[in-house]
């Protein structure tokens, strides 16, 4: 009786031990809001959710063993998102700034960014003085709008959605698109009537923007990116969507 009481003690501690270390190896699901406006850090295909950012997060979440759940957003609902807990982690090309980063964990940088002028070939237009007196369309809530909301004398239009602005330039109810360099250059390579005037009106970095509620996320995904830019995973995937342009490298 007691020798099949010990076997059935033992046999009932294994099944729990082992029950309990398969729960702990199950794979953590993290919810990331994207913003699928922003190519090609963020685009969507097919129905799919696709881009650098998309491929970075992904390869972060196979070193550090975790699995993605993607939620598409406007850019002006991913800070919100994170602080009330619907997505732990935002990845939308999103620039690191100081006011931001008092509501959100940012990730180290992962791309190396700035604001560009974009205008029509045959415009005048060949520097931000210049924007003077100008009606200048731009994306509402980012780093663009917040720069030029700071100049006098230019009149700015916000879309919730890029490609409506770079649409007022071309029916010519803008003379001019300020935003992110990387999607500028990406909008005039199939857009041959338009292109970047004048040097990088910023310098800002991108970064995973992260729940502050979930500090040990933020470990994970910094651990993560700096396994991918050693293994050169990380280099991998910038020249798979920017080739030999160097401009947004991070190196370490
Ligand atoms: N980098 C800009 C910002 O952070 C724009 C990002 C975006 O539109 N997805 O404000």
């Amino acid at each position: 009786m007691l020798r099949k009481f010990m076997l059935f003690f033992a046999v009932s501690l294994f099944v729990f031990t082992f029950g309990l270390a398969n729960l702990a190896k199950a794979e953590q699901v993290v919810k990331v809001g994207v913003d699928t406006t922003f190519p090609p850090f963020e685009m969507e295909k097919n129905g799919k959710v696709v881009g650098f950012d998309v491929d970075l997060v992904n390869a972060i979440a196979k070193v550090e063993g975790f699995k993605v759940e993607w939620h598409t957003m406007d850019f002006q609902g991913l800070i919100p998102a994170l602080q009330t807990g619907t997505i732990q982690m935002a990845v939308a090309g999103m620039t690191i700034t100081p006011q931001r980063a008092q509501v959100v964990y940012f990730s180290k940088p992962y791309y190396h960014s700035g604001q560009s002028i974009l205008v029509k070939k045959d415009s005048n237009i060949k520097d931000l003085a210049d924007l003077k007196g100008k009606t200048v369309a731009t994306k509402l809530g980012t780093t663009a709008d917040i720069m030029l909301s700071k100049m006098k004398d230019i009149k700015v239009e916000r879309f919730t959605n890029i490609d409506d602005a770079y649409n007022q330039l071309q029916n010519g109810g803008a003379q001019a698109v300020v935003f992110d360099n990387p999607v500028n250059i990406n909008y005039a390579s199939t857009h041959k009537n338009v292109h970047t005037v004048g040097k990088l009106l910023t310098g800002e970095d991108y970064g995973i923007a992260i729940s502050k509620q979930d500090p040990k996320l933020l470990e994970k995904v910094n651990a993560g990116l700096e396994k991918i830019i050693k293994n050169s995973e990380y280099l991998k995937i910038y020249r798979k969507y920017f080739g030999n342009d160097d401009a947004g490298l991070i190196t370490k």
